[in-house]
C-alpha cells in the first residue's frame, strides 16, 4: 500500500505525533492479526457514511479506509552529503509516496529548538534544501549520459529537456512539486526513472500551541504560502491525549479548544487525498466497509481490491450512490426507484459508490 513518510527537524514533536498515530484503536480492533512494523502508523480515515450504512444493513462492525504513515528517523541536516544515516534517511524518503514534514510552531522555553529560534519558514527551507540537493546530485549523475544518448537517439531529447528544466527549478531552490511537476502527472513522466525526491507530494503539519488552533489568519497565510502542498494544524500533545480517550470524552476535549475533529483525522483525510486515493463502500450484515482505490479506478480494478478472483471473474457491478441509498433507505427500495445501476468493466468508480460485484468463480 501507499505510504506517507514523516520527516522534520529534531524536537518538533514528531515522536509525540507518531505515538498518537500508533495508538489508533480502530485498527487494533479491526485487524487483530495484522503485523505492523514499529515505524509504521496505520490511521483510520473517519467516514460518517459507514455508521449510516451499518444502520441500514445492521452491520456488526465498521471498517474505515486507512493511511500508512512511516516515521523516517534520521539526521536531516547534511543528509544530502550522503553519509551513514543521511543515506538511510534519503532511501526511506525515496520509498515513500508522499512526504509529511512536521514543523514546530509551538512556544515552549523548556524545549530547545535546534536552530535556537522558532521559524516555520526556515525549518521548511532546511528540509527542502536537503531534498533539493539530493535531487540535484541525482541529476548531475545521469544528465551527461542522457545528453550523450540523445545525440544519437532523437527520441531521448524530450527527456533531456525535462531533466534540464527540473535542474533549473531545483537550482532556484524550489521543489519540483511546488513547481507543478508532481509524481504521477504527465509533466513528471520523463523524470520517472530518476526517482527524484521533490516530485513527491508534500504535506506540512504545523505543531501549534492549543490556543493557536483557531488562529485562522495564521493558517490562511501558511496555506497560501505552501500551496499546492496542503497544511494541517494540530497540537501533537493534545493528539496524544485524545488518542487515550473514548469518543465522547475526546469530543468534549476538542470542544474546549474549538475543534470539531482530531487533527489526526484531518491529517488522515489530507493524506488520503494527497496520495490520489478514493473509496467505495460495501455493506452487509457482517460489516460496512470502505475500500481504497486509486482515483480513476475501473469497476474490475475496484473488485480486485477485495479479491483478485473478483477482478478476474468480473461480470458487472451493481452500484447505488450513497446519497440515493440513504434517501431510499434500503437496497430493495433503491432498486424499485431505479437508483441501482448495473455497471460494466469500463465503469470508472466514483467516491461514495455502494457496490455489490457479480463475478464468475
Ligand atoms: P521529535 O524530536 O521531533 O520527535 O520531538 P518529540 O516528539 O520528542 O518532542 C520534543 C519535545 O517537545 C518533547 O519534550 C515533547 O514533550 C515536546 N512537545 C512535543 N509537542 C509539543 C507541543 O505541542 N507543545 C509543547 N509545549 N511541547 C511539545
Amino acid at each position: 500500500s501507499l505510504t506517507i513518510g514523516i520527516v522534520g527537524l529534531p524536537n518538533v514533536g514528531k515522536s509525540t505525533l507518531f505515538n498518537a498515530l500508533t495508538k489508533n484503536e480502530v485498527l487494533a480492533a479491526n485487524y487483530p492479526f495484522a503485523t505492523i512494523e514499529p515505524n509504521v502508523g496505520v490511521v483510520g480515515v473517519p467516514d460518517p457514511r459507514l455508521g449510516k450504512l451499518a444502520e441500514i444493513f445492521s452491520s456488526q462492525r465498521v471498517l474505515p479506509a486507512t493511511v500508512d504513515f512511516v516515521d523516517i528517523a534520521g539526521i536531516v541536516r547534511g543528509a544530502s552529503e550522503g553519509e551513514g544515516l543521511g543515506n538511510k534517511f534519503l532511501a526511506n524518503i525515496r520509498e515513500s509516496d508522499a512526504i509529511c514534514q512536521v514543523i514546530r510552531a509551538f512556544k515552549d522555553d523548556n524545549v530547545v529548538h535546534v536552530d535556537g529560534k522558532i521559524s516555520p519558514k526556515d525549518d521548511i527551507e532546511t528540509i527542502n534544501t536537503e531534498l533539493i540537493l539530493a535531487d540535484l546530485q541525482t541529476i548531475e549523475k545521469v544528465l551527461p549520459r542522457l545528453e550523450k544518448e540523445a545525440r544519437v537517439k532523437k527520441d531521448k531529447q524530450p527527456q533531456v529537456k525535462a531533466v534540464q528544466e527540473a535542474q533549473a527549478i531545483l537550482e532556484e531552490g524550489r521543489t519540483l512539486f511546488s513547481a507543478g511537476i508532481a509524481q504521477g502527472t504527465e509533466r513528471a513522466e520523463p523524470l520517472h526513472e530518476l526517482h527524484l525526491l521533490t516530485t513527491k507530494p508534500f504535506i506540512y503539519v504545523f505543531n501549534v500551541d492549543e490556543d493557536e488552533l483557531t488562529d485562522e489568519s495564521f493558517k490562511d497565510e501558511q496555506r497560501a504560502l505552501l500551496a499546492p502542498a496542503e497544511a494541517v494544524f494540530l497540537n501533537a500533545k493534545l493528539e496524544a491525549d485524545l488518542a487515550e480517550l473514548d469518543e465522547e470524552e475526546a469530543l468534549e476535549l476538542l470542544q474546549t479548544v474549538g475543534q470539531e475533529e482530531p487533527g489526526l483525522a484531518t491529517l488522515a483525510h489530507v493524506g488520503f487525498r494527497t496520495l490520489g486515493l478514493q473509496t467505495y463502500l460495501t455493506a452487509g450484515p457482517k460489516e460496512a466497509r470502505a475500500w481504497t482505490i486509486k482515483q480513476g479506478a475501473t469497476a474490475p480494478e475496484a473488485a480486485g481490491v477485495i479479491h483478485t478472483d473478483f477482478q478476474k471473474g468480473f461480470i458487472k457491478a451493481e452500484v447505488i450512490s450513497y446519497e440515493d441509498l440513504l434517501e431510499t433507505g434500503s437496497v430493495a427500495e433503491a432498486r424499485s426507484a431505479g437508483k441501482a445501476r448495473m455497471e460494466g468493466k469500463d465503469y470508472v468508480m466514483r467516491d461514495g459508490d455502494v457496490v455489490e460485484f457479480r463475478f464468475n468463480v
